[in-house]
């Protein structure tokens, strides 16, 4: 048996990377049952397999535990997901403070969906060759805040190429997902880290294909810095926050570690008394754009965003 992993799937066969670097087409016999997780999909990108071979014809054995993964629930309501990749090292969002505007909004939930997933998160800030100083200020204010939470923060521009080497540094030999709005320039920071990168949709597409019954299969592109570059064509962002309401506050780092000394153990840090959340928020110890995003999740209260 020889480890692998998949790099691309198609769901009946799979292209597995072998760890001398050699690609080959495998299938599943048989059935796999994940742990807790009831999946469509029995492999996804990302998953290290055991594969035995015979005159290229090779077969998918094991799978080893995952890291973490990010799922889709399917849309006929059967319970069962669809494992969209697994094993990442990083989830970065790109996001511009103009042409197009990003709100912390986004960015939150963003941040928010990769700590339910479990992935390490970075923002990247790109297109800052069209910030004045005074912009470039607020973005440096802004960009610690990121920081301060543990998320890695880089602001670049992919017309001058500052920062692009900070870039390169977050996702060098890691498995990462690049998401963000379209126009914020995705497909322009790929190409400047590495133009033989051929993405079929411009990296994380932006197309939003509602209503439509497609399945989508994720693929990973290999960089030539080392690491690999997650595509997942018609899927945007993380989709559904599979956590309940009560639940959500713990996935913000700055929320997380005072969520015990608030007065309420069901505390949901809007107006209680004695609410260690909004204490700290009056403090200046959490930002009031984190706040908000919270409160604006929180609020969202449909079938979309939380699990009831
Ligand atoms: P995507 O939809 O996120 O893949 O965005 P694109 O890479 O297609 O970029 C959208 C537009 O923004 C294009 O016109 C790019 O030329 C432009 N763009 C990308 N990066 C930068 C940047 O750093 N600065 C400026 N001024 N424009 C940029
Ligand atoms: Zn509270």
């Amino acid at each position: 048996m020889q480890r692998a992993r998949i790099i691309k799937s198609t769901g009946s066969w799979y292209m597995a990377e072998l760890t001398n670097g050699t690609v080959v087409a495998c299938r599943v016999k048989g059935k796999f049952r994940q742990k807790n997780i009831r999946s469509t999909n029995p492999v996804a990108v990302g998953d290290w397999v055991g594969i035995d071979g015979a005159e290229g014809e090779w077969v998918i054995n094991t799978i080893e535990e995952r890291s973490n993964y990010i799922v889709r629930k399917s849309v006929n309501l059967s319970h069962e997901s669809h494992i969209i990749a697994s094993n990442l090292d990083l989830a970065i969002v790109v996001a511009t403070m103009k042409d197009p505007v990003t709100f912390p909004a986004f960015i939150d939930r963003f941040c928010t969906a990769a700590e339910i997933f479990h992935i390490p998160v970075a923002v990247v800030f790109n297109k800052i060759d069209l910030l004045n100083e005074e912009e470039r200020a607020l973005l440096d204010n802004f960009m610690d805040v990121y920081k301060t939470l543990g998320y890695e923060s880089v602001a670049c521009s992919s017309v001058t190429n500052e920062g692009i080497s900070d870039v390169e540094r977050l996702l060098k030999n890691k498995v990462s997902l690049f998401s963000g709005h379209s126009g914020v320039g995705k497909s322009s920071l790929i190409n400047c880290i590495d133009s033989g990168l051929d993405l079929r949709t411009g990296v994380v597409s932006s197309a939003h294909r509602t209503g439509q019954h497609t399945t989508t299969f994720a693929e990973m592109h290999k960089l030539s810095i080392g690491g690999y570059i997650v595509d997942t064509p018609g899927i945007r962002g993380f989709g559904m926050i599979d956590v309940t309401k009560e639940e959500l506050a713990g996935y913000f780092p700055e929320m997380r570690k005072l969520l015990p000394e608030c007065k309420f153990y069901n505390c949901m840090h809007m107006n209680e008394p004695g609410c260690a959340v909004k204490k700290a928020l009056q403090e200046g110890l959490i930002a009031p754009t984190r706040y908000n995003s919270y409160v604006g999740m929180y609020e969202n209260n449909n079938e979309e965003t939380f699990r009831t």
